[in-house]
């Protein structure tokens, strides 16, 4: 694999624009409707979540991280 595309996600809370590299090969099975885990073995849990949900970590932290009590 060659993780040679930029897989750009927008934050739709904040606006921020990631950048993930993935193979392009793996970024077009995504769009052709196959799951994020399985697109994309590679790429951490947080990475998975960011493409799934379209939020940054830190945003995604604030609407779905569990409170420390
Ligand atoms: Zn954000």
């Amino acid at each position: 694999m060659y993780r040679d595309y930029n897989f750009e996600i927008e934050c739709k809370e904040c606006g921020e624009v990631l950048e993930i590299p993935v193979d392009l090969e793996d970024y077009e099975l995504y769009m052709n409707g196959m799951p994020v885990s399985h697109a994309f073995p590679y790429l951490s849990v947080d990475e998975q979540t960011s493409i799934r949900d379209n939020l940054c970590p830190h945003c995604w932290n604030i609407l779905y991280g569990e409170e420390e009590e």
